[in-house]
């Protein structure tokens, strides 16, 4: 049984190193120079990060595709990709705490106007009041963030900010009881969510559902002078629609981590608009030695008959 790293986006040697450092007894080949002798239909498990198009379907007998990263749009994008094949996503602390420390920081540098000292600072403009006048700045437990989506991910994101001190409203699919956050589910519960939202983070996975799902409905219904952060997929954004949100002067600023082409093109008018941070698909990462860990536990769980967690419901898309 062989199991087959495709990485085209992560260092597959790296990753490669502490598979076989953690189990020195499997037999791990990497795409595509030690893949090129071997029986296609010998290999059991895919381990992937961005495959081409139509590689894992040269596979016959594979039992589970597992991602390297949360999101599986860069598996499920490819239109030759089998759609029986089991996908596991990928689940690890590191990930988790390294979003909730980008989600902190940009919630704290949107609350505290960050972003407008610097261009002040740029502009060598001492302007102490951008906060209100001196007195009245407000503390966190007088702002509202709003989370969409209250997975493995948003749902620790949430409750962090609510332990900061921040109030906090969420949106998932199904209800969800997360101490300290008001949390809603379903379709229409969305805009009470968004109503709120002095700051919205989007941790949502791409879908159907939810591409284009930031959108000029969706920023109208913000308050006004509301921040946005968006970490998801940048297929949820309508770029035109937050451009002109900015620009009328109601929505305050964004910070954008996720873009619908990466590397952004060099054209691109998010680059250098004074109200959006920009920042390269950064906001957190699969940690290798922690990640290594649950690719293990996951080809275990299947070879010992069980089903591991974090497997995707195709239907849902997530
Ligand atoms: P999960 O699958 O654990 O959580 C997804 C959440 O979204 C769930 O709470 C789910 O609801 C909710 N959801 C999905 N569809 C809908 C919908 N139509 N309406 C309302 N809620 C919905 O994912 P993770 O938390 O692990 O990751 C979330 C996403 O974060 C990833 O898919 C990826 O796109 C992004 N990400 C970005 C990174 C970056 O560096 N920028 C790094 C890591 C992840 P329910 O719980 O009810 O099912």
């Amino acid at each position: 049984m062989h199991v087959v790293m495709i990485s085209r986006a992560e260092s597959a040697e790296t990753w490669a190193r502490e598979m076989r450092r953690q189990n020195p007894a499997l037999d791990l080949k990497v795409w595509p120079d030690e893949t090129a002798d071997i029986d296609p239909r010998d290999v059991h498990y895919i381990i992937a990060a961005k495959p081409p198009p139509g590689e894992i379907a040269r596979f016959p007998n594979v039992k589970a595709v597992l991602s390297m990263w949360a999101g599986v749009d860069h598996i499920t994008s490819d239109p030759d990709f089998p759609t029986h094949l089991p996908i596991a996503r990928m689940t690890e602390e590191g990930l988790t705490r390294g979003m909730r420390e980008f989600v902190m920081a940009q919630a704290l540098a949107a609350h505290l106007k960050m972003p407008d000292y610097l261009n002040q600072q740029r502009d060598g403009v001492w302007c102490p009041e951008i906060r209100g006048p001196h007195g009245t700045e407000p503390l966190v437990d007088e702002v509202t963030v709003g989370v969409l989506g209250l997975g493995v991910i948003g749902s620790d994101v949430a409750k962090a900010l609510a332990d900061f001190g921040f109030n906090v409203v969420g949106w998932a699919r199904g209800p969800k009881n997360i101490p300290g956050v008001s949390a809603h589910h379903g379709d229409a519960a969305l805009d009470q969510v968004v109503r709120q939202s002095d700051i919205l983070v989007n941790l949502l996975p791409r879908t159907d559902a939810t591409e284009d799902i930031l959108n000029a409905e969706l920023f109208a219904a913000l308050p006004r002078g509301a921040y946005l952060i968006n970490v998801g997929r940048g297929e949820h954004l309508v770029e035109a629609d937050l451009l002109q949100a900015l620009d009328s002067g109601h929505m305050a600023g964004a910070t954008l981590d996720v873009f619908r082409q990466e590397p952004l093109p060099d054209s691109h008018a998010f680059w250098r608009h004074p109200k959006i941070t920009l920042t390269p698909h950064v906001a957190s990462i699969t940690r290798v030695k922690t990640g290594v860990g649950r690719l293990l536990d996951v080809i275990a769980s299947y070879e010992g008959g069980q089903t591991p967690s974090g497997v995707v419901d195709r239907q849902a898309g997530y």
